[in-house]
This record gives C-alpha cells, structure tokens and sequence, in this order.
C-alpha cells in the first residue's frame, strides 16, 4: 500500500543515514531517500522538507462546540474552565476552533482513515504554511487551537513554536491549546507540549490503537511500549489541573 504512494515500507535504519528524532522511529534516512512519514528527505548529507518553520498542514475553523472527542470535558464545550479558560460557562456558542491538520504520519496502520494524506505525500511536501502565517489567522472569536492530523507527533516543533507566538500574542483572550495525537513522540518535546497545554487550559488526547503490545504491533506496525510511557508521563499533569477545572 505505502509502495503505491512512493512513501518507504518501514523507518530507515542505515548506519550513515541523517538522523530525524522527532518520534520514536528515530529514522536514519539514507542520501535521496525519505523518512517514513514523507516528510522530510536527506539531501547531500542534510535534512530537508518540513520543519519547525515549514509546517506542510492544512487549516479550518470549526464553530463551537465542536465534535472534538475531549468535548465532554473541554472549556469549549462543556461547563469546565469557567472563566478563566471559557467566555462561557457552558458552550462556547458564537466562538471558534482553528483546527490544524497536519500531514504525515509516523504508523502504518491496517485500517486507516486517513489513507488519502498519502496521496499529498507521493513526493516531498513543496507547499509550506509558517507558524507566523498560522498566527495571523487568529482572530477575537478563536479561543483554541487544535493540532490534529493523520498525526502531529512528526512536526511537533512546528505546532510548538506556533503555540507559543499565539500564546505571546493573545492580549488577554482565551486561547486553548490541544493536541490529538497517537502518542508516538519524542520524549524529549512531550513535556514542553504538555505545559503549554496545561497553562492555557487545553488539552492532550491520546489516540491509544491498542493496549497489548503484539495487538498494537500487528495493526499499526509498531510497538505501543514508548507510547505507553509517554501516556503515563501525560497522566502525571492531571493533579496539576486547578479549579476552574473539575
Ligand atoms: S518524524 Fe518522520 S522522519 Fe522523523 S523519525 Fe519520525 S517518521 Fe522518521
Ligand atoms: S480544541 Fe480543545 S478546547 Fe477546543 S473544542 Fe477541541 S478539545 Fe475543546
Ligand atoms: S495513526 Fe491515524 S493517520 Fe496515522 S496511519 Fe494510523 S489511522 Fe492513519
């Protein structure tokens, strides 16, 4: 299946490949070639495609409430946040999400639904959206960001640095910051993603495919232990959650 859409079979291991280690593949792409999310390629010796600057997504705005699957517990949706984190206590009627949809993604799964991102994905990205650029959309009636995708794992310093120039530039508005993702990050950007997080009054969701580390391996091709870890490193914040919340 990833043959047909020019994208490599599993994660490059040659020994003088470029190394990528933004999700647990850590690949080592060999000259010419691409890592296994497609997203970025090893040219003469260097890394080249998306990047914290050159973010390769699409974007929208969803209404609120929105069908997020942490809508049940979310300030946008449901009663929790009020009023630090939501203009109401309730639904966020007449505010909206910006969805971020990013391309790539680290699994192969069996059964994915997202199976037609790899049709953008049969070359290196050329089309690039800056996190400057992604900032600018921002208006008064946005009141939270969510990173989604086939997975944001792969171009998290892209959604992190984008975070943080929101962040810097709400002005005292609401402005969440949420993350799905299937859990197969880089240790090393986790917390920086989970604090952003934690003080805007967003949330992470992790999109667990499977418990059992066989089960996990059969329908996704990788094994879930890291994810795990990461899960129980993300679990930690709950305690750290203060009213407004609940
Ligand atoms: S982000 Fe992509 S290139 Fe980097 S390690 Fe993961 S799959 Fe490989
Ligand atoms: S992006 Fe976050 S705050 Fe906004 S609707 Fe989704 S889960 Fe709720
Ligand atoms: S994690 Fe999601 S987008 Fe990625 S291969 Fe699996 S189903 Fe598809």
């Amino acid at each position: 299946m990833r043959q047909k859409f020019n994208l490599p079979l599993q994660p490059s291991q040659v020994k003088e490949g470029v190394s990528c280690r933004l999700c647990v593949n850590e690949c080592k792409i060999p000259e010419g070639e691409r890592g296994l999310c497609g997203l970025r390629e090893n040219f003469k010796g260097c890394l080249r495609g998306a990047d914290s600057q050159k973010g390769s997504l699409e974007f929208y705005f969803d209404s609120l409430p929105t069908n997020c699957v942490a809508s049940w517990v979310c300030p946008g949706c449901s009663e929790a946040g009020f009023p630090e984190f939501s203009y109401r206590l309730g639904p966020e009627y007449g505010y909206k999400n910006l969805a971020v949809f990013y391309n790539g993604c680290s699994f192969n799964c069996l059964f994915c639904q997202n199976y037609h991102f790899r049709e953008t994905l049969t070359s290196l990205p050329q089309k690039f959206i800056s996190p400057q650029q992604l900032v600018e959309v921002i208006d008064d009636k946005t009141s939270c960001i969510c990173y989604f995708g086939r997975d944001p794992a792969c171009q998290l310093p892209h959604s992190i640095l984008t975070s943080k120039l929101a962040l810097k530039n709400k002005k005292g508005r609401i402005l969440r910051i949420c993350w799905e993702t299937n859990g197969f990050l880089s240790k090393n950007l986790l917390k920086e993603m989970v604090e952003i997080s934690l003080v805007s009054g967003g949330c992470i969701k992790f999109d667990l495919k499977a418990y059992t580390e066989s089960l996990h391996i059969a329908l996704t091709g990788v094994s879930n232990r890291q994810i795990m870890e990461n899960f129980k490193e993300v679990v930690r914040y709950i305690d750290k959650r203060r009213p407004p919340f609940y």
